[in-house]
């Protein structure tokens, strides 16, 4: 079972609005080498992982199978970050449609102008499970042949051409609110050639000259260099919260996919970053919440929090009402 943690992985950085960078980064969530390939593919080979004694590699692969997870989470939030109030409406939350011929009144008419109008039209400026050119996401990109050394190369391949692509969107943008994400993404693709190419490493391959791929440590992003310097690309997670990840047989000694190198490390988790909640859009009816509706919440909540408060009287009205159990009790 996987628990959340309402922390992301890494900050976000904030700045302005920028659809542009934030339909780039598209590729990188939804693409075919983006996070949600990733995350799919290292868990669908863990959870048809075979062999008691591989479990070593098996939780190598659940480690890093979690943290896209949270990659994924990242990746989403920071687009969008990106998107939220690119439109620059400024009108009234008691109104949310102006009069037509007003001031303001096509408060979305930058979807016309900019990228991909379903960040606007299908979504509310938030991200889609699609690539850069709007494909959505598929299945059949997920690689698992549950052959171990054949689904680890191709694990090396998909760590090395996500961070070319990072490193060629980073080139796209300055924007620090996707560079902050994406130099994040890049030296963690490091980290995870380093997983996989150590745990073939173990398995008799070779690596010499060849990693990492894109051959550079990418020290001259400078958002990337302050991430190295404390060793990120050396540190892997194995998000076992019982702590019975053997994942640290397979990640230890020298690391093959680093320019200087380094001694690579397991821990648990990251600290994490705060999340915040994004603002409401009443231009795009989102999350269209209307006065009435609000009140409804707000006495749902009342009602829940008198459930917790009072667990005896609740069950009580529960026998007598035949009423559903509420969540909040579970507490
Ligand atoms: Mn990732
Ligand atoms: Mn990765």
């Amino acid at each position: 079972m996987f628990m959340h943690v309402q922390r992301l992985i890494n900050e976000i950085v904030p700045d302005e609005p920028d659809p542009a960078a934030a339909n780039a980064l598209q590729e990188g969530l939804g693409g075919q080498f983006g996070e949600m390939r990733t995350m799919m593919q290292y868990l669908f080979q863990a959870f048809n992982f075979r062999g008691a004694t591989g479990k070593p590699y098996k939780d190598l692969l659940y480690g890093v199978g979690t943290e896209e997870i949270a990659h994924v989470e990242l990746i989403a939030t920071t687009i969008s970050r990106l998107l939220d109030g690119s439109p620059r409406y400024k009108g009234s939350p008691t109104k949310p449609v102006d009069e037509p011929g007003k001031g303001g009144a096509t408060p979305l008419s930058i979807a016309l102008d900019h990228s991909n109008i379903h960040h606007y039209l299908v979504g509310a400026q938030g991200a889609l499970p699609v690539d850069a050119a709007g494909n959505p996401w598929s299945g059949s990109y997920v690689y698992n042949s549950g052959n171990l050394v054949l689904d680890l190369l191709y694990n090396v391949m998909l760590e090395s051409t996500g961070r070319l692509q990072k490193c060629r969107i980073y080139e796209m943008t300055d924007n620090k609110t996707a560079r902050a994400t994406i130099a994040y993404l890049i030296v963690r693709d490091q980290a995870h050639e380093n997983a996989y190419a150590k745990a073939l490493e173990t398995l008799g391959v070779d690596w010499g000259k060849t990693l990492p791929i894109p051959k550079t440590n990418a020290e001259r992003f400078p958002e990337v260099k302050k991430l190295l310097d404390q060793g990120l690309h050396l540190k892997q997670y194995t998000f076992s919260a019982d702590d019975m990840s053997e994942a640290g047989k397979v990640f230890r000694g020298a690391a093959p996919a680093s320019m200087d190198g380094g001694e690579l490390v397991t821990d648990i988790a990251p600290p994490g970053f705060p999340m915040d909640i994004a603002v409401e859009r009443p231009e795009e009816f989102g999350p269209g919440l209307d006065p009435e509706l609000l009140a409804l919440v707000q006495a749902t909540a009342e009602l829940e929090l008198k459930d917790a408060e009072d667990p005896m009287a609740a069950a009580n009205a529960e026998k007598t009402n035949g009423a559903k159990k509420s969540p909040a009790k579970k507490k």
